[in-house]
């Protein structure tokens, strides 16, 4: 088969272990710089233009779209939906994935398990806010942190109304979460393909530390998960309309209830801790399913 990932830097190791996979499965496989694309988006017969030459038609594209290009991103593999191509994860659902409202709206109205969880711009009775998720100790989210940075807990309903006001002052979108805190500052991934968990670790935040992040110190281990944690995994993908995708769950009292799902989940952490061979199931699940045409919504 034909192949291109659409990644910005050939050299990240999810791009070139996916590539590496690839290229031992007998598949040819270029890596496309996503920003460097371009087309006429008006033409009826669709085509992407790369470095002054029009792109060869792909059997798949696999797209590996950062949260900072989300929305030239997702019109360049809407392009190539258009032309009749597989993608592992298609627009509509990477673009539902980078809303976080618009994503959890969707994992409630299905029925799966979240933390209790409130949102607000300009909340003009912040206790009612508070009260409403069930008070204090609570989590408190910049709606664009990432790794961690902009999660703050809140021990006491004072602590949580001067960062309300804090956050509101800057005029930021917020997220105030119930604070799980039988989850131990642990988080599991659950790394979904198709309708599987392929591999899953469980993210301990270091001693003091309720953020269970890489990037705050975190460390990774292999996890075994219990038939709930597999299920509500692979809902949530179903529910997002992703293929591929990283569902990130915390351990509750009354069970699994998911933080995020990411759309464009690294391999590295994953492959690393499992040992498993995670690009290979992505290129596998494509050998599987890319048939042309078999696009769902075409970014409709
Ligand atoms: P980011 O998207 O910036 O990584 P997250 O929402 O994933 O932010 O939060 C970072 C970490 O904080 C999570 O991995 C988890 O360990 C911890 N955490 C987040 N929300 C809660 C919560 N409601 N209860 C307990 N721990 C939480
Ligand atoms: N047209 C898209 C669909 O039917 C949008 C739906 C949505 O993301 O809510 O999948």
């Amino acid at each position: 088969m034909k192949i291109a990932i659409l990644s910005r830097n050939e050299n990240l190791y999810s791009t070139r272990r996916l590539k590496e996979a690839g290229l031992e499965r007998g598949h040819e496989i270029d890596v496309i710089d996503t920003t460097h694309c371009y087309m006429d988006i008006t033409s009826n017969s669709p085509t992407v233009r790369y470095y002054g030459e029009q792109l060869p038609h792909y059997d798949a594209v696999i797209p590996r779209i950062g949260a900072s290009i989300t929305f030239y991103g997702t019109a360049v593999v809407r392009q190539f939906e258009m032309m009749n191509t597989f993608s592992v994860n298609e627009s509509v659902a990477i673009s539902r994935s980078r809303d976080k409202l618009r994503s959890m709206q969707l994992l409630s109205r299905k029925g799966i398990g979240l933390p209790k969880t409130g949102f607000a711009k300009h909340p003009d009775n912040i206790s009612d806010l508070i009260a409403n998720v069930g008070g204090a100790p609570l989590v408190i989210k910049l709606l664009e942190g990432t790794q961690g940075i902009g999660v703050v807990l809140a021990d006491t309903e004072k602590a949580a109304s001067s960062i309300i006001e804090a956050f509101m002052g800057v005029k930021s979108n917020i997220l105030v979460q119930e604070y799980i805190k039988e989850a131990g500052g642990a988080d599991i991934r659950c790394f979904v393909v198709g309708d599987k968990v392929v591999a899953a670790m469980k993210r301990q935040a270091p001693a003091g530390e309720f953020r269970s992040n890489l990037h705050r110190g975190g460390t990774a281990e292999l996890v075994k998960l219990s038939k709930d944690e597999r299920a509500t995994a692979v809902s949530a993908a179903k529910a997002m309309g992703l293929n591929v995708c990283g569902v990130d769950i915390l351990r509750s009292a009354r069970g699994p209830v998911v933080m995020e799902v990411n759309s464009s989940p690294g391999l590295e952490g994953i492959e690393n801790s499992t040992g498993k061979d995670v690009a290979g199931i992505i290129i596998e699940f494509i050998e599987k399913n890319a048939k042309n045409n078999s696009t769902r919504t075409r970014g409709k």
